[in-house]
């Protein structure tokens, strides 16, 4: 099916009076610019919740500096941040409306229906919003578990994700965290110039090539051991460890794993998968009608390439459901007939060879 016609939304739509958006997405990471993209291209009004006060996700907010080197048209790579800011800006050209520091909380079903199709109510915490269709970009990894002894200090010198620090030379950073994220860290801290030390409350998980780099470069690993208290002076924070030591850095960087964003879409009635992740159909909609869900919040390969692709085929679902409700019921059955007779054919096929 070709499906390549660019359809821009007409420039003078007035989109604070629309009645009701055609899509709504929740979450503006990769799937969920792409997917926004997708329906915009389609000239469908679309509106993107994002939680964050900016647009991106984990490329955005977890390794804005790192080169990626897996996405297919970028051979000498693109960072995390060039690569949101491109999409975020294709995205703006192309008509979507972002909503940020604003929270998906419910979504509910109403009594009005458009051309054949149900509206739902997207309530957020500052609003809510009626639309047709709703697309679930919301990954699950968005919340870092936060280290209580240092975010006690409450300062900008502790961090939950690789700082944009320009220049770390001449100082000392903690690194907290013993994964692949945390081992990261410090290599990019060290390549920068400074002093590293990795605390880890029982051993180290990431690569072991990483680890032999941390040492290579001069980085100092302490594993069996965590930060007991800290304290903040002059921007110095002085953390002192359970094996007595005490360490003055001007970085803290904590990697300590991530809090799953599970409890956002626990809350909406859906069906979840064996890992508890939303469960979805082949074509991206989960036990609600009408609510697709791509990216990282139900996916076994969490790649930037992969969010995209499903945020684009959820897309244009939503777009032929729109355009012609009962699309998907049509190409679900139609699909389940060919499942039928190639089974068929397959099962004739052995009782002849017998
Ligand atoms: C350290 C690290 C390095 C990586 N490196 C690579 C790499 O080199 N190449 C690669 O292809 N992939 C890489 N990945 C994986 C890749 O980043 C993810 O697969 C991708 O970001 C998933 O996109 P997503 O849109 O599904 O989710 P996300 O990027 O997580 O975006 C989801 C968005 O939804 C928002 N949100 C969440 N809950 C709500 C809510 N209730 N209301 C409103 N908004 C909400 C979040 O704030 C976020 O902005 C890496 C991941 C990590 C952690």
């Amino acid at each position: 099916m070709a499906d390549f016609k660019v359809t821009q939304i007409d420039e003078n739509v007035d989109f604070d009076s629309l009645p009701w958006w055609d899509v709504v997405i929740i979450g503006a990471g990769p799937a969920g610019l792409a997917a926004s993209l997708t329906t915009a291209h389609r000239a469908l009004t679309t509106l993107v919740i994002e939680a964050k006060d900016s647009a991106g996700g984990q490329p955005q907010f977890l390794y804005a500096d790192k080169k990626i080197v897996d996405v297919p048209g970028f051979p000498d790579g693109v960072t995390g941040h060039e690569l949101s800011e491109r999409t975020f800006r294709q995205a703006v050209e192309a008509q979507v409306q972002f909503r940020f520091n604003e929270e998906l909380k419910a979504i509910e079903n109403t009594d009005q229906v458009v051309d054949g199709d149900s509206l739902k109510q997207v309530v957020t915490s500052n609003g809510s919003y009626l639309c047709r269709k709703v697309i679930l970009a919301c990954g699950l990894l968005h919340y870092p578990r936060r280290h209580s002894v240092l975010d006690a200090l409450n300062s900008d010198a502790v961090h939950y994700r690789s700082p944009r620090v320009a220049d770390y030379e001449g100082s000392t950073v903690i690194v907290v965290g013993g994964g692949d994220s945390a081992l990261d860290a410090a290599v990019m801290a060290l390549q920068r110039g400074a002093r590293v030390e990795v605390i880890v409350r029982k051993v180290t998980s990431g690569k072991a090539d990483t680890l032999n780099l941390i040492r290579e470069l001069g980085g100092v690993i302490r594993t069996s051991t965590e930060i007991t208290q800290a304290t903040l002076k002059d921007g110095v924070i002085s953390a002192v460890l359970s094996d007595g030591t005490t360490i003055d850095c001007e970085h803290a960087v904590v990697q300590i794993g991530f809090l799953s964003a599970k409890e956002t879409f626990e809350g909406l009635g859906l069906k979840l998968n064996d890992e508890g992740a939303v469960a979805i159909d082949p074509y991206f909609e989960t036990s609600r009608h009408g609510i697709f869900a791509v990216g990282d919040v139900h996916g076994d390969i969490k790649l930037i390439a992969v969010a995209w692709a499903e945020g684009i085929q959820a897309a244009i679902h939503a777009f032929h459901e729109i355009t012609s409700p009962y699309w998907l019921n049509e190409k679900r059955l139609h699909d389940n007939k060919l499942t039928l007779i190639a089974e068929r054919l397959s099962q004739a096929a052995v009782q002849k060879r017998e």
